[in-house]
């Protein structure tokens, strides 16, 4: 029988059709494999390329020749830092002056590198800058939201080859996100517990949805999946704002994220896919209400009429038939600990 599932926290309505289901491999892309170089000549995020890019923001280690992780301004920036967000009303039409940071972390000098195929240790360093960078912009009092994400893929809008992830601040909150933070609020007033915090105790408990679990992160899949594979990381504690995370609970978040992007790498043969980190704003420094989280979309169906006409999404593959799936996937071969720089 088909299944109408609502998201505990957006409230979004989502049909599990399970008259058309498919068994997770169906939607494996059997993509062959593509031997890519580990250096491009032309491509401006290799070593030795440093000149073709803005003018470095920050390199990990810092001023360290050779580099491992950098940061630039993203030369086709969504938004401009010369400006200054100033606000404008006519009528309806509001406005506000492009105001914002857009920054592009390249992940590694390896330009073949996926971060599924990187170690541990150098996705540890990608998040500490993410946290560096998140915390960095937050001071700014002009920028409301930050946004930090991957784009692996062209269908996921990766439009360069070299694995980096974005940092997008603006001088607004997103409504999506304000409405996020509304019922997260709204639920702690009402019940007096953070319903992230309820959420992950009892999936932790009940192990169906959930991938693999770390010492302070867990990897599970949504029950109310909007797409097959969706699947959401949360810290195993009450914390809401991402910049808070420690170098302990980093190496954590590396190991479980590098080993389920390797899952979906090795199970559904390098998918397209975006990763997101889902922050509270930088004021709830010691919010209750709210929980910060990773969310890692794989790029397997397109959006069709349905979808955009409603708002509601058909997925075709069971969440917790995906989350076994990914359980039984073996990614031993793959990088991981002590591999790799
Ligand atoms: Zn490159
Ligand atoms: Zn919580």
């Amino acid at each position: 029988m088909p299944e109408l599932r609502q998201n505990f926290f957006t409230k979004e309505w989502v049909i599990i059709a399970t008259e058309r289901a498919k068994r997770p491999e169906e939607l494996a892309t059997h993509r062959p494999v593509l031997e890519m170089p580990s250096f491009v000549e032309t491509c401006p995020f290799c070593p030795g390329n440093e000149s073709k890019t803005p003018p470095e923001v920050v390199r990990f280690p810092i001023n360290g020749e050779p580099w491992q992780v950098r940061v630039i301004p993203n030369k086709f920036a969504a938004l401009s830092s010369e400006v200054q967000p100033t606000r404008s009303l006519q009528h309806l039409r509001r406005r506000i002056d492009g105001f914002g940071f857009h920054e592009v972390i390249v992940d590694s000098p390896d330009h073949a590198k996926c971060m599924a195929l990187l170690s541990d240790e150098q996705v540890a360093r990608i998040l500490g800058i993410y946290k560096q960078r998140y915390n960095v912009l937050s001071l700014d009092p002009r920028i409301n939201h930050i946004t930090i994400f991957k784009n692996h893929g062209l269908d996921a809008g990766a439009s360069l080859q070299h694995p980096h992830s974005q940092v997008i601040a603006t001088p607004v909150i997103p409504s999506q996100v304000r409405h996020r933070l509304f019922e997260a609020l709204r639920h702690y007033d009402d019940v007096g517990e953070c319903m992230f915090c309820h959420m992950v105790e009892r999936e932790v408990e009940d192990q169906t949805r959930v991938v693999l679990k770390g010492e302070h992160f867990v990897a599970m899949e949504v029950f109310a999946a909007a797409t097959p594979f969706a699947t959401h990381i949360f810290p195993l504690w009450q914390i809401a704002r991402f910049g808070e995370i420690t170098e302990l609970e980093i190496a954590d978040l590396a190991r479980v994220l590098r080993t389920l992007l390797a899952k979906i790498y090795v199970g559904l043969g390098n998918p397209d896919l975006n990763f997101t980190v889902r922050s509270g704003p930088a004021e709830y420094a010691r919010a209750r209400h709210y929980h910060w989280y990773v969310s890692v979309i794989p790029r397997l169906t397109r959006v069709a009429g349905f979808e955009l006409g409603s708002g509601m999404f058909i997925n075709t593959v069971l969440p917790e038939a995906a989350a076994e799936f990914l359980r039984g996937v073996s990614v031993e071969k793959v990088a991981g600990a002590g591999a790799g720089k």
